[in-house]
């Protein structure tokens, strides 16, 4: 199902060697983004409203201190329509579990899930051309 950007609930995810890249992202985006509803993981959130202070983030905990698994428990109640979650494949994560649930979840409510930068601009590219 299609819903415009104004109705849009995002959560974004970053790894730390990805951070710069998302806060790059939301530069970019930050007039579609402005008009969707944001929720992030703790230091995601926090490095994405420093770069854009128009920009509204709700922010969970830390993703190694659970909030992955905080958005996690946010997709299971159909609380968000999409999750960017830009992955370091590089760098084993002391939560590596979380990071397996959280886009397993997205899997399985079958919600659009970008984990680099390529496909969650294809992904904005088609809601703004929707
Ligand atoms: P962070 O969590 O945004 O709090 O760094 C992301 C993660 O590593 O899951």
């Amino acid at each position: 199902m299609k819903v415009g950007p104004l109705s849009l609930r995002i959560a974004l995810v970053a790894h730390d060697q990805k951070k710069d890249d998302m806060v790059a992202f939301a530069q970019e985006h930050v007039e579609f983004l402005s008009q969707c509803s944001l929720v992030a993981t703790g230091t995601t959130g926090q490095r994405i409203a420093d770069a854009c202070p128009e920009l509204s983030v709700r922010r969970m905990k830390s993703g190694p201190l659970g909030g992955d698994q905080q958005i996690g428990a946010l997709i299971s109640e159909g609380e968000v329509d999409m999750l960017i979650f830009f992955v370091d494949p590089l760098t084993p994560m002391p939560h590596d579990v979380d990071v397996k649930a959280l886009t397993r979840l997205a899997t399985l409510y079958d919600i659009p899930l970008a984990q680099n930068r390529s496909t969650a601009e294809a992904i904005l590219f088609a809601q703004a051309n929707a």
